[in-house]
This record gives C-alpha cells, sequence and structure tokens, in this order.
C-alpha cells in the first residue's frame, strides 16, 4: 500500500529531529525479522531520495530509517541522467512511492569542482551538468541548491513522473546541513 507523500514527508521530518537529537542510536529496523519480512513479501518504500555519493551523506541514518524504508539513488552532486531517472521511474511507478526528495549537501565536492573548474575524464559529465544548472553561481550552498532545483526539474520531466503526480506524487528538493545534521526542505506538503 502506498503512503501518501504529505505523511511520507513527516516521517521524514521526525526522523531527522530524532538524528539531529540522538547521536548515538539508530532507530531504523534493521533487525532480522524485518530483513525476512521483506524479503518474503516485497518492499514497499515511502519514499525515493536522491542524493550525493559523498560518505558523509547517509540518508538511512539522517531519517532513522532501516530496511525498506527508502529507495535511495546516488551519484556525485546528486545529478541524474538516464539511469537515475529510470530508478526514479521504477520506484514510483512499481513501489508506489509517492515522495521524491532531491536532497543536496553543504560543502559538496562536486559543487566544488564545478564552480572551481577542475575536473577531468569521467567526472566531466557530473560536472558539466552541475555548471550548466548553476551557471555564474560561486557560493557553494547557493549553487548546491541551484543543482538541487535543477534535479527536480529534471525529474518532473519524466512522463511517468508527471502520470504519477496527477495520484499525489511529489518532488521536492531538500538540503543536507553537513555541520548541523538538519535537512532543510525546500517545500512543504499541505495535502
Ligand atoms: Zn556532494
Amino acid at each position: 500500500m502506498s503512503i501518501e507523500a504529505k505523511k511520507a514527508l513527516e516521517w521524514l521530518i521526525e526522523g531527522n529531529n530524532e538524528y539531529i537529537k540522538s547521536d548515538k542510536n539508530h532507530r531504523g529496523d534493521i533487525s532480522l525479522e524485518k530483513r525476512l519480512h521483506t524479503h518474503k513479501h516485497g518492499q514497499n518504500p515511502y519514499a525515493v531520495i536522491v542524493t550525493c555519493s559523498d560518505s558523509r551523506v547517509i540518508p538511512e541514518s539522517i531519517f532513522m530509517t532501516g530496511i525498506g524504508d527508502l529507495f535511495v539513488i546516488r551519484l556525485a552532486g546528486n545529478v541524474v541522467a538516464d539511469f537515475g531517472l529510470g530508478s526514479v521511474e521504477y520506484a514510483v511507478e512499481h513501489l508506489g512511492c509517492k515522495l521524491v526528495v532531491v536532497m543536496g549537501h553543504t560543502m559538496c565536492g562536486a559543487i566544488h569542482a564545478a564552480i572551481e573548474d577542475t575536473h577531468a575524464h569521467y567526472i566531466s559529465s557530473i560536472i558539466k551538468e552541475i555548471q550548466f544548472a548553476i551557471k555564474d553561481e560561486k557560493d557553494n550552498t547557493k549553487a548546491s541548491k541551484i543543482n538541487v532545483l535543477n534535479t527536480v526539474k529534471k525529474i518532473c520531466t519524466s512522463n511517468i513522473v508527471k502520470e504519477e503526480k496527477k495520484n499525489g506524487l511529489k518532488v521536492i528538493g531538500a538540503m543536507y546541513h553537513t555541520h548541523s545534521g538538519h535537512v532543510e526542505f525546500y517545500k512543504k506538503i499541505n495535502k
């Protein structure tokens, strides 16, 4: 059964508040019982998180989640190309996720590389994608936000996403603050 976007966002905010408060306890369910249950009955994640590969950004911990809760897509700079979009489409169409959160973060190395224009080889495609979004912005956090919103926009070009939006799907941007652990959501969901 699908979880409504509003409820999914409430759970994420609640989990993030919990994460900021406790620096040791992980509340997410990673028990043997949950593992066996999801193995047998399949997954029913309530949110898709598109975020950066940065090792300081751990979606499952940031939102205090466990097995079967989040469908996570990670690439440096939280960009999406065909493979990423395909993963989002799978989650919203086949798994019934009603909330997609594109979560950038402060102090992002990929954003820094895009601003400084330092790159080579395969990373070039990521940097070019970010540069296309941020243009002349030199402030890392501001550029991160622009880049997040660009990824949101890109996800919304998917026909499957467009279709699912009629059924309550929401695609929103967010920023993870690496010093405080706080996730700043750019949009509220009222219904
Ligand atoms: Zn990053």
